[in-house]
Parts: structure tokens; sequence; C-alpha cells
């Protein structure tokens, strides 16, 4: 597999653009909000991988009560597969516990799941299908 993306808990994505857009100068790329998941994300190209930094929407999601337990910083490790169905059943087999029984839809749309990091070593692993229509889901890679 292939590190798709970073993912880090912050408070402000607007506060955390100056580190990751200013000083690092990583160009900002696609940005989101996902009411359902309670989090909006702004993702930067870092290379061959990218920076995805996620601020909570509203107190009570699930990224806010995890900035209230452990403070800002790495969040997740996304490693981009061709066939997530596939990806979790070979997970399955190897013991790990996929969060997500079912592949969702994550930002831009593309299929995603999570490891519980109880077996991975403490690390939240993701899972991503690889998108193939990437072009019409990154209309504006400049802006913010
Ligand atoms: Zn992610």
């Amino acid at each position: 597999m292939k590190l798709d993306h970073i993912g880090i808990a912050v408070r402000s994505i607007e506060a955390a653009s100056r580190l990751y857009g200013g000083y690092l100068r990583l160009a900002a790329a696609e940005r989101e909000e996902l009411p359902g998941e309670r989090v909006r994300v702004a993702f930067f190209d870092a290379g061959g991988a990218r920076i995805e930094l996620l601020e909570p929407i509203g107190g009570d999601g699930p990224l806010a009560r995890f900035l209230a337990a452990r403070g800002e910083g790495m969040h997740h490790v996304a490693f981009g597969v061709t066939d997530i169905g596939a990806a979790l059943k070979e997970a399955v087999a190897f013991g790990y516990r996929p969060v997500d029984p079912q592949p969702r839809k994550g930002s831009g749309g593309r299929l995603i799941a999570f490891l519980s990091p109880k077996e991975t070593l403490g690390v939240l692993i993701e899972l991503i299908q690889s998108e193939r229509d990437r072009e019409a889901s990154d209309r504006d890679p400049k802006s913010g």
C-alpha cells in the first residue's frame, strides 16, 4: 500500500495553515465540510502524499472529543488501496478490527474505512480507495 495522507487534528485550520501553507509552503488543495462527521478538513500537497488538517464542527463530535482528551496532533495515517472491500477482508484475516465494518464515503467522495488502533500499535489507520476521477473533484486546488 502507499501512504496517501497523514491526518492531523487541529482546533483551527486557519491557525494551522500558517504552519503548513506558510512556513512549510505546502500547496493548499481540497477543503471540505463533512457535517455528518462533525469536521471540516483541508488538504495540503506534500510531495507524493498529503497532510489532512481536521477541525471539529461544534463540540460534540468524535474529533472534538479526541481534541479534548489528547490535544492537537497526529490523528491518523491513511493508506491508499485499489479495492477497499478486499483490503478490509484482508485486515480481518490479519487480526485487525475495522472500526467501520463497511466502507463509507469520506472527503472527496472517496471510500474510506478505519482500523481500530487497539490492534494497530496505537495508530488509527485509514484505508482510502484510490480515486479515478480526481480531476472532477479537484476543481479549485489553489484556493485557501
Ligand atoms: Zn484522512
